[in-house]
């Protein structure tokens, strides 16, 4: 089989009762990529994956696996494997005899398995742990025991689900950079699903994010930051100041948009449809923002149609290089969150100060708002 992609979904649905658990999805994943699904808690993505891998009948739609449908397929009979945020490891038995089980189960010989599983320990970075128990080894070892204990099959798409979710931060970090380095060397297509963007956005080549059910965006990880396609992208992915208000003037390219508070910004429409009077969100990122003491500081910011205003601040949170200011307008009708860089001339900015800021009309995206 020369299917161009290893997993395709078409319009797959799953209902339970009147509940659309899932609400007709459709992706391709071409072969040998790293895909994310990403999205809130609740959303549909446990239910997607377990479809794809023959633990739950869809009740509409096909899912091929390398060109195949596999529906109706039982799971142990399709090319596909789950690693569980649970890990689900046998606690009782050796690391070896959890990577051998699978195939211990196929029946394969036993210097087969022994051989097999070698190989895959010196892969995942665990080179002789084979006698090892379980509760021996650290988080993020049993985290590279379970994935190992999946591709030692040779799956043509490996399922993951929350896999770092029980793992603490540090490890959590650590674990992202290892895991997108291993699927790289290893080539096998990987679906993770998580409601974590920056475990979304780190790994992946495409991200699929995820909303009651539906996917509302399949992008790259830039572009889904740099272009969000709806309000709810834009809220989700990275963070955004983010306003409620109306359209009271658009020519060439440029929407007036009164914002709840009392300031009017100059911003960009994200969609079509957006004429005067429309109902709008404004998305605005802090670091799309330049911040210094004077609007001398930020002029040329933006160019014309620049958003400039200024304000006193309020709260300075400071985090290495994402700190950020909280600042009062002027009139004190809205708050903005605007990015401090650290390596800048205005570092050393305080509570209390009164600033100036400046950004894009481009970078303040308007979209429809749902009510
Ligand atoms: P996620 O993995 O994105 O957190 P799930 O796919 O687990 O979401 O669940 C999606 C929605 O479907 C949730 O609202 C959940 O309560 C519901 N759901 C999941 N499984 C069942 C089930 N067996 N019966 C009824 N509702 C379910
Ligand atoms: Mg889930």
């Amino acid at each position: 089989m020369n299917a161009r992609y290893d997993l395709e979904v078409r319009d797959v649905a799953k209902r339970y009762g009147e509940f659309s658990a899932v609400a007709g999805v459709s992706f391709a994943i071409a072969k040998g990529s790293f895909f994310s699904i990403l999205g809130p808690s609740g959303c549909g993505k446990t239910t997607l994956l377990r479809m794809i891998a023959g633990f739950i009948e869809p009740d509409a739609g096909e899912i091929l696996i390398a060109g195949k449908s596999m529906l109706g397929l039982p799971a142990n009979r399709r090319p596909v494997n789950i690693v569980f945020q649970n890990l689900a490891l046998f606690p009782m038995m050796s690391v070896a005899e959890n990577i051998g089980y699978g195939l211990r189960r196929r029946g394969a010989a036993r210097e087969e398995i022994a051989r097999k599983v070698e190989a895959m320990l010196a892969r995942v970075g665990l080179p002789g742990m084979g006698a090892k128990r379980v509760q021996q080894l650290s988080g993020g070892q049993q985290q590279r025991v379970a994935i190992a204990r999946c591709l030692v099959l040779d799956p043509t798409v490996l399922l993951l689900d929350e896999p770092l979710g029980a793992l603490d931060l540090k490890l959590r970090e650590q674990m992202k950079v290892e895991l997108k380095l291993l699927q790289h060397q290893i080539g096998t297509t990987f679906v993770y699903i998580t409601h974590d963007q920056s475990e979304a956005l780190v790994m992946s080549d495409r991200v699929a994010v995820m909303n009651r059910g539906r996917f509302e965006q399949v992008a790259s990880p830039a572009e889904l930051y740099r272009n969000p396609a709806t309000a709810f992208v834009a809220g989700f992915v990275g963070e955004a100041n983010r306003w409620q208000g109306r359209v009271v003037e658009a020519r060439s390219g440029v929407l007036r948009v009164e914002v709840d508070g009392a300031a009017t910004f100059n911003g960009a429409a994200a969609t079509d449809g957006l004429s005067i009077g429309a109902q709008v969100e404004v998305f605005v990122r802090p670091e799309a923002i330049a911040v210094g003491r004077t609007p001398a500081d930020v002029a040329g910011v933006g160019g014309e149609s620049a958003n400039v205003i200024s304000g006193r601040i309020e709260g300075l949170l400071f985090n290495g290089a994402n700190s950020r200011l909280l600042v009062a307008t002027g009139d004190g009708g809205n708050r903005i969150t605007a990015a401090l860089p650290q390596a800048g001339p205005f570092a050393d900015l305080s509570e209390g100060d009164i600033v100036a800021m400046a950004w894009p009309a481009q970078s303040t995206l308007c979209f429809p708002s749902r009510s």
